[in-house]
């Protein structure tokens, strides 16, 4: 699961940034994995129900697809602010340290620092989803 979390938040990034169709190319880069092991992923990520894929194309995520990416992302950016702004972490570190655990903390924990710092943007300064 934790590897479908990866490939969501890079999608839901290039979603982000005006890009709805990812290819593996764009994925491999991303996350410094092989074309091949992107391409299998996105398909399986298809199978799953997450979005469709378009050979030679790219992935593009449905409702179910868009609304774990959402979920993930907010996780991923309220622990990255957390961190940031606790322990002075740089954003880089930051983005590390969440994406080792975003993909496993508890929906409790993370509104609990949601709500205690209010947090509207990610170290980077990108906007935290709802
Ligand atoms: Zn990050």
């Amino acid at each position: 699961m934790s590897n479908v979390y990866r490939y969501l938040k890079e999608i839901y990034r290039a979603y982000e940034d005006g890009i709805p169709l990812v290819g593996p190319t764009q994925i491999s880069k991303a996350l410094n994995v092989s074309k091949s092991t992107a391409h299998h992923m996105l398909k399986n990520m298809a199978s799953m129900g997450y979005g469709i894929y378009m050979e030679r194309k790219g992935f593009m995520l449905n409702e179910k697809g868009m609304e774990m990416a959402r979920k993930i992302m907010r996780k991923h950016r309220i622990i990255e602010s957390f961190l940031v702004s606790t322990f002075s972490m740089s954003a880089c570190q930051a983005c590390e340290e969440a994406g080792r655990i975003d993909g496993c903390i508890g929906d409790e924990i993370v509104e609990m620092m949601e709500k205690r710092f209010n947090y509207t943007t990610c170290p980077c300064g990108k906007e935290i989803p709802k």
